[in-house]
């Protein structure tokens, strides 16, 4: 029998009461490896109380003690990144290098919040009216809920986390229940690193634990990543409560391939981000939108190099793992066998992979690749979140702009020319939150913020940056007056300077 998780509450293991557990897969085999518990509203009270008790000592240690946590944490975290690796891709399905690399875009968080001393410094002027000063100071919120999908198990919890706690909040984080082991790995590394009891938190579960965040009067704020339309109910449903929201939602990302662009590197970029952790990513290239007659020439390289790519366990150095779920696997094929019957051209057929992995119980689908794909099919218009890549043929750039903008989502697109003056214009015209020019997954580094536009954001505020420290914390504005022997008397009038 697999052995079963836990949650973490107030720096120990808890197991709850509701007595509901959910299997976690190891992709590549099929097979069961752990439970994990699934949280009842009461489970939930007990975390979240962890939580609210830890934040008064909190938010009073200093900054130069939490600093130091900080790089404690970092310093681990950088130290054993391939343990963490190893758990992701058990839970996950992607390849080690792939979970190494998403635990490496994590630490550069980690290394934004280590300068959290200079972020949260406040201005101050000096006589603003006559004896008076004004200074103005950013504090914690309190418990902050975070909400994290499957596709990075330790990334996505990173891009909050870190922010959150240097600023001085206690976090109850929810992670995926298809592969939470990272989040409980990283429980323990933060008390190693000496963060008090009770400042990070994880609670396992489903909807019920969910929604127990989202209605709980102690939790100030929620950060959520996922899918569109959950991302929706959450931003809708924590907001009527109270709460301060950021709700990142799915993405469907075009790549527009000019005349001039060098072909072989669009290729080479176009199989990279659409295949990379078989396109269970947000910032994948599912579209690559071909401009004017370079199309067949650009998908026979796409092909010859999807053909060449290894499928198979993700332990074993193959290009491309499985998929998480034998759900997934199911959906995206019937996405693929949809595409058929629409009419696409389906150069590349992933169902017949024949992965290296042992046993025939991985939930496998290889890179698939469609040409001529019509905007109303369903290979266009849903998230397939899987390893296939349509191509679109426009005949100019003015059709490729009006595409990506009408498009319902608006997370990440790229650009490939080598014209400066057309990168430029469609940098300015594209409605989207983040644009590579000749990068084909310009995932910002973490001083920027990281977010989409339109039904891929519910909320205002994106992850990590400035934007993080700022969600993260409430603004205080000061005006001060030292009495002085010529301190003014009564006066009923509205304050104005002089
Ligand atoms: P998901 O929406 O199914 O789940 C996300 C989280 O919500 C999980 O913790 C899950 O337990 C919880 N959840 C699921 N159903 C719920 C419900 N009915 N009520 C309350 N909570 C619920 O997403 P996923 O499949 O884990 O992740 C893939 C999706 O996440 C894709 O759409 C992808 O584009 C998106 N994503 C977006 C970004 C971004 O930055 N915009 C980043 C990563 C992933």
């Amino acid at each position: 029998m697999a052995s079963t998780l836990h949650h973490w509450a107030g720096g120990k293991e808890f197991t709850g009461t509701s007595g509901k557990f959910g299997d976690v897969t190891d992709p590549a085999t099929g097979a069961v490896t752990v439970q994990v518990p699934f949280a009842s509203t009461a489970d939930a009270d007990q975390v979240i109380t962890a939580a609210a008790e830890a934040f008064p000592g909190w938010r009073d240690t200093s900054l130069t003690k939490r600093t130091q946590i900080m790089f404690r944490f970092r310093e681990l975290l950088n130290e054993r990144k391939d343990e963490v690796a190893q758990l992701i891709t058990a839970e996950h399905g992607k390849v080690l290098s792939d979970a190494t690399g998403e635990v490496t875009r994590g630490l550069e968080v980690v290394e934004f919040a280590c300068g959290m001393p200079h972020l949260l410094k406040g201005g101050f002027t000096e006589q603003a009216s006559t004896g008076v000063d004004v200074h103005s100071v950013r504090q914690p919120l309190g418990v902050v809920g975070i909400i994290s999908p499957f596709n990075f198990p330790i990334m996505v919890p990173l891009w909050f986390t870190p922010v959150a706690i240097a600023a001085g909040n206690t976090v109850v984080l929810k992670p995926s229940e298809k592969d939470p082991s990272a989040a409980l790995w990283m429980a323990e590394l933060w008390q190693q690193a000496g963060l008090p009891d009770g400042v990070f938190n994880v609670l396992n579960g489903d909807k019920t634990a969910v929604d127990a965040l989202l209605t709980d009067q102690r939790v100030a704020s929620i950060s959520f990543v996922g899918s569109t339309p959950i991302a929706q109910y959450v931003y809708e449903t924590a907001t009527a409560n109270g709460k301060r929201v950021q709700a990142l939602g799915g993405a469907k990302n075009h790549m527009v391939v000019l005349p001039d662009a060098d072909l072989d590197l669009a290729a080479d970029q176009a199989v990279n981000a659409g295949y990379g952790s078989a396109g269970e990513r947000c910032m994948a290239i599912s579209a690559v939108v071909a401009v004017g007659d370079i199309a067949d020439e650009l998908v026979d390289k796409i092909k010859t190099r999807t053909e060449a790519l290894k499928t198979g366990d993700g332990r074993r150095g193959s290009d491309m793992g499985p998929l998480v779920t034998a759900q997934a696997k199911e959906r995206v094929t019937g996405f693929i066998a949809e595409g058929e019957q629409a009419g696409a051209t389906l150069v590349v057929d992933g169902r017949t992979v024949s992965p290296d992995a042992d046993g025939s119980g991985g939930f496998f689908v290889g890179p698939t690749l469609f040409d001529h794909v019509g905007t109303e099919m369903s290979i266009y218009t849903a998230e397939i979140f899987g390893p296939v890549l349509s191509v679109i043929r426009v005949d100019s750039y003015q059709q490729a702009i009006e595409l990506i903008n009408a498009n319902p989502y608006g997370n990440g697109t790229a650009i490939f020319t080598n014209d400066g003056g057309a990168a430029r214009r469609f940098s300015n015209e594209v409605q989207v939150g983040m644009i590579g020019i000749n990068v084909p997954i310009p995932v910002p580094m973490s001083y920027y913020s990281f977010g989409g536009w339109k039904s891929s954001l519910f909320g205002d505020t994106h992850a990590h940056g400035t934007e993080g420290v700022h969600f993260f914390t409430r603004g205080k504005v000061i005006t001060s007056r030292w009495l002085d022997p010529s301190h003014g008397g009564i006066n009923l009038g509205f304050p104005q300077n002089d």
